[in-house]
Protein backbone atom coordinates (compact mmCIF):
# COMPACT_ATOMS: atom_id res chain seq x y z
CA UNK A 1 0.00 0.00 0.00
CA UNK A 2 1.33 3.76 -1.16
CA UNK A 3 0.15 7.03 0.75
CA UNK A 4 0.78 10.37 -0.11
CA UNK A 5 0.82 13.06 2.24
CA UNK A 6 1.28 17.29 1.72
CA UNK A 7 3.15 19.33 4.16
CA UNK A 8 3.00 23.27 5.01
CA UNK A 9 4.80 25.53 7.52
CA UNK A 10 5.94 28.99 7.93
CA UNK A 11 7.52 30.67 10.57
CA UNK A 12 8.79 34.25 11.11
CA UNK A 13 12.35 35.19 10.75
CA UNK A 14 13.18 37.24 13.58
CA UNK A 15 16.86 38.89 15.35
CA UNK A 16 17.81 36.73 18.49
CA UNK A 17 17.37 33.48 17.59
CA UNK A 18 19.92 30.83 16.25
CA UNK A 19 18.05 29.29 13.03
CA UNK A 20 17.29 25.78 12.97
CA UNK A 21 16.10 24.74 9.11
CA UNK A 22 16.55 21.18 7.68
CA UNK A 23 17.78 19.97 10.84
CA UNK A 24 20.86 21.96 10.86
CA UNK A 25 22.44 24.85 13.08
CA UNK A 26 22.58 27.83 10.37
CA UNK A 27 25.27 30.51 11.06
CA UNK A 28 23.44 34.22 10.68
CA UNK A 29 22.10 37.13 12.31
CA UNK A 30 18.31 35.68 12.77
CA UNK A 31 16.46 32.56 13.15
CA UNK A 32 12.86 30.97 12.99
CA UNK A 33 10.82 32.16 15.87
CA UNK A 34 8.24 29.31 17.39
CA UNK A 35 7.86 27.08 20.30
CA UNK A 36 10.03 24.34 19.21
CA UNK A 37 13.23 25.47 17.38
CA UNK A 38 11.08 26.70 14.46
CA UNK A 39 12.15 24.24 12.17
CA UNK A 40 9.76 25.22 9.34
CA UNK A 41 11.22 22.31 6.71
CA UNK A 42 11.08 19.56 9.85
CA UNK A 43 7.80 20.55 10.62
CA UNK A 44 6.36 20.62 6.79
CA UNK A 45 8.00 16.84 6.68
CA UNK A 46 6.38 15.97 9.59
CA UNK A 47 2.65 17.02 8.74
CA UNK A 48 3.33 15.28 5.23
CA UNK A 49 3.93 12.24 6.84
CA UNK A 50 1.68 12.68 9.85
CA UNK A 51 -1.12 12.87 6.83
CA UNK A 52 -0.07 10.47 4.54
CA UNK A 53 -0.13 7.72 7.65
CA UNK A 54 -3.70 9.85 8.34
CA UNK A 55 -2.42 10.47 11.98
CA UNK A 56 -3.46 14.16 12.33
CA UNK A 57 -0.77 16.93 12.48
CA UNK A 58 2.09 18.17 14.08
CA UNK A 59 -0.03 20.88 16.21
CA UNK A 60 -2.49 17.95 17.30
CA UNK A 61 0.19 15.74 18.78
CA UNK A 62 2.44 18.55 19.85
CA UNK A 63 0.06 21.21 20.66
CA UNK A 64 2.28 24.64 21.51
CA UNK A 65 0.88 25.57 24.51
CA UNK A 66 2.60 22.23 25.75
CA UNK A 67 5.58 23.65 28.51
CA UNK A 68 7.31 20.29 27.93
CA UNK A 69 7.82 20.77 24.38
CA UNK A 70 8.93 24.25 24.64
CA UNK A 71 12.72 24.96 22.64
CA UNK A 72 12.53 21.18 21.77
CA UNK A 73 14.33 19.75 18.66
CA UNK A 74 11.87 19.09 15.96
CA UNK A 75 14.64 16.48 14.59
CA UNK A 76 13.23 14.65 18.06
CA UNK A 77 10.17 15.01 16.87
CA UNK A 78 10.90 13.81 13.50
CA UNK A 79 12.18 10.69 15.77
CA UNK A 80 9.38 10.24 17.70
CA UNK A 81 6.87 10.50 14.31
CA UNK A 82 9.07 8.11 13.04
CA UNK A 83 8.54 5.39 15.40
CA UNK A 84 4.91 6.10 15.38
CA UNK A 85 5.18 4.79 11.55
CA UNK A 86 7.69 2.06 11.47
CA UNK A 87 5.10 0.53 14.53
CA UNK A 88 2.12 0.63 12.14
CA UNK A 89 4.54 -1.32 9.57
CA UNK A 90 5.24 2.11 7.70
CA UNK A 91 8.17 3.51 5.78
CA UNK A 92 9.15 6.13 3.47
CA UNK A 93 9.62 6.00 -0.21
CA UNK A 94 10.30 9.27 -0.53
CA UNK A 95 10.06 13.43 0.50
CA UNK A 96 10.13 16.33 -2.15
CA UNK A 97 10.50 19.77 0.33
CA UNK A 98 10.26 23.22 -0.82
CA UNK A 99 12.14 25.66 1.50
CA UNK A 100 10.47 29.40 0.40
CA UNK A 101 13.05 32.15 1.44
CA UNK A 102 14.91 34.77 0.57
CA UNK A 103 18.10 34.17 3.37
CA UNK A 104 19.43 31.96 4.15
CA UNK A 105 20.47 30.30 0.38
CA UNK A 106 19.04 26.54 0.54
CA UNK A 107 21.16 25.12 -2.37
CA UNK A 108 24.82 25.29 -0.67
CA UNK A 109 22.69 24.32 2.88
CA UNK A 110 20.76 21.38 1.05
CA UNK A 111 23.71 17.81 0.95
CA UNK A 112 23.85 19.02 4.71
CA UNK A 113 20.38 18.94 5.74
CA UNK A 114 20.09 15.83 3.59
CA UNK A 115 22.82 13.78 5.92
CA UNK A 116 21.19 14.76 8.95
CA UNK A 117 17.63 13.98 7.60
CA UNK A 118 17.99 10.72 6.00
CA UNK A 119 18.99 8.75 8.21
CA UNK A 120 15.94 9.56 10.36
CA UNK A 121 13.74 9.23 8.07
CA UNK A 122 15.19 6.35 6.96
CA UNK A 123 16.04 6.98 3.25
CA UNK A 124 18.75 7.12 0.86
CA UNK A 125 20.29 10.35 0.16
CA UNK A 126 18.20 9.93 -3.51
CA UNK A 127 15.18 9.71 -1.32
CA UNK A 128 15.36 12.97 -0.39
CA UNK A 129 15.11 15.99 -2.22
CA UNK A 130 15.10 19.39 -0.93
CA UNK A 131 14.91 22.82 -2.83
CA UNK A 132 14.88 25.87 -2.28
CA UNK A 133 12.93 29.17 -3.84
CA UNK A 134 12.69 32.73 -3.61
CA UNK A 135 9.61 34.65 -3.08
CA UNK A 136 10.60 36.87 -5.48
CA UNK A 137 10.26 39.72 -3.04
CA UNK A 138 6.79 39.40 -2.54
CA UNK A 139 4.87 39.36 0.68
CA UNK A 140 6.56 38.10 4.32
CA UNK A 141 8.80 35.60 2.60
CA UNK A 142 9.77 38.25 -0.07
CA UNK A 143 10.79 40.79 2.61
CA UNK A 144 12.90 38.21 4.87
CA UNK A 145 10.11 38.33 7.72
CA UNK A 146 9.51 34.94 7.66
CA UNK A 147 10.60 31.12 5.88
CA UNK A 148 8.09 28.79 4.47
CA UNK A 149 7.83 25.46 3.60
CA UNK A 150 6.53 22.86 1.78
CA UNK A 151 6.84 18.84 1.78
CA UNK A 152 5.00 15.65 -0.12
CA UNK A 153 5.83 12.24 1.25
CA UNK A 154 5.35 8.63 0.15
CA UNK A 155 5.34 6.22 2.55
CA UNK A 156 4.78 2.57 1.88
CA UNK A 157 4.05 -0.49 3.51
CA UNK A 158 3.34 -4.38 2.69
CA UNK A 159 -0.67 -5.50 2.09
CA UNK A 160 -0.18 -8.83 4.17
ZN1 LIG B 1 6.32 24.88 12.58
Amino acid sequence: MLKIGLGYDIHPLVAGRSLVLGGLAVPGPRGLLGHSDGDALVHAIIDALLGAAGEGDIGRLYPDTDPRTKGISSLQILGEVMDRLKADGWNVANVDAVVVAEEPKIAPLAGAMKKVLCPVLGVADADLSIKGKTNEGLGSVGESRAVACWAVALIEKSDR
